[in-house]
């Protein structure tokens, strides 16, 4: 068969430090990506102009070569594609898989309002889908997804397992903003596509998002082939060993932290990183070498991980 090469990425956003689940993410795309003989790449995604910085790309790239997490090639940054992304938000227009929306700030709230009043859930409605765009004139407008309505999609988890969502319960997304800059949804998908990666390993907070992001692929597809949507792999959150959301305030989140204050090795968070989630039989220490080749995504758990300080500094 013509199996592709496996390609994995960590995507952070750099509004901040370098989070362990962050670098959890990172090692199991490495590790996924060494195991299958495949290319690990980094994209720091700072499309959010706001509240991007660089001390956080800084201690992002600083965070993963502590922990030995070596990334194949240049990091690629998100924003310096924005040319990229915004191309192919006009392809899919151009396609008939996108459509322009008019609807003004104020007309949304109100439109929100109203549904909020009748207890409906809050989601565009269409109301530009059908319309003739040259009813707009020269007023501002953003391009939607012209997303199915019908129907429903599965994706096949590698640690989920098969999750359905109905199309009916998605929206007619923005892909493009009305001063032109894209999403965060189309970006992925378009950094995602373009870069190869044929595996989304990342937080289980993000598969919702895979829901919207596949209807993308597939216009793609349908407009111009090579689309292939890939395989993707959401791992479960790490929680405080009380099992609420990891914090500032009852646990050390960041890498540096645990590298500037602890004083923990590397090979030490890196080894209880991996075994947050991940299991091989009773081994506590595991090499590098040997995590690489035993590393499957089967192996994830399917419970959140609970992250306990007192058990890493014990190793
Ligand atoms: N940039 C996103 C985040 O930091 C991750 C996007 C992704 O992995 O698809 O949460």
């Amino acid at each position: 068969t013509g199996a592709k090469r496996v390609v994995t990425r960590f995507a952070p956003s750099p509004t901040g430090f370098l989070h362990i689940g962050g670098a959890r993410t990172a090692l199991f795309n490495l590790l996924f990506a060494r195991h299958h003989g495949g290319k690990f790449l980094l994209r720091i995604e700072d499309t959010d102009r706001a509240r991007s910085t660089e001390p956080a790309i800084a201690a992002i790239l600083d965070g993963m070569r502590w922990l030995n997490l070596d990334w194949d090639g240049d990091e690629v940054y998100q924003f310096a594609r924005a040319e990229r992304h915004a191309q192919v938000a006009h392809a899919m227009l151009a396609g008939g898989h996108a459509y322009k929306c008019f609807a003004t700030a104020e007309e949304l709230e109100a439109m929100r309002a109203e549904q909020k009043a009748n207890k409906q859930p809050l989601r565009y409605d269409g109301r530009w889908r059908d319309r003739d765009p040259a009813e707009g004139g020269n007023a501002p407008y953003v391009i939607r997804l012209k997303a199915p309505r019908e129907g429903a999609v599965t994706i096949e988890d590698h640690v989920q397992g098969p999750v359905t969502v109905n199309n009916s319960e998605l929206d007619d997304l923005v892909l493009l903003r009305s001063d032109g800059t894209p999403t965060y949804m189309l970006a992925v998908v378009v950094d995602d596509h373009d870069m190869g990666v044929t595996h989304v390993i990342r937080g289980d907070d993000h598969l919702n998002n895979a829901f919207r992001q596949l209807p993308i692929y597939r216009a793609m597809q349908a407009i111009e082939g090579g689309w292939e949507e890939p395989q993707y792999a959401h791992i479960p959150l790490i929680f405080n060993p009380d099992g609420t959301k990891m914090s500032k305030r009852k646990n050390a989140v960041a890498v540096d932290e645990y590298r500037d204050q602890l004083g923990i090795l590397p090979e030490a968070l890196s080894n209880y990183l991996l075994r947050l989630g991940w299991g091989h039989g009773d081994d506590e220490i595991i090499s590098r070498e040997q995590a690489i080749a035993w590393f499957e995504l089967s192996g994830v758990g399917k419970s959140p991980s609970r992250f306990d300080l007192k058990k890493l500094e014990n190793l």
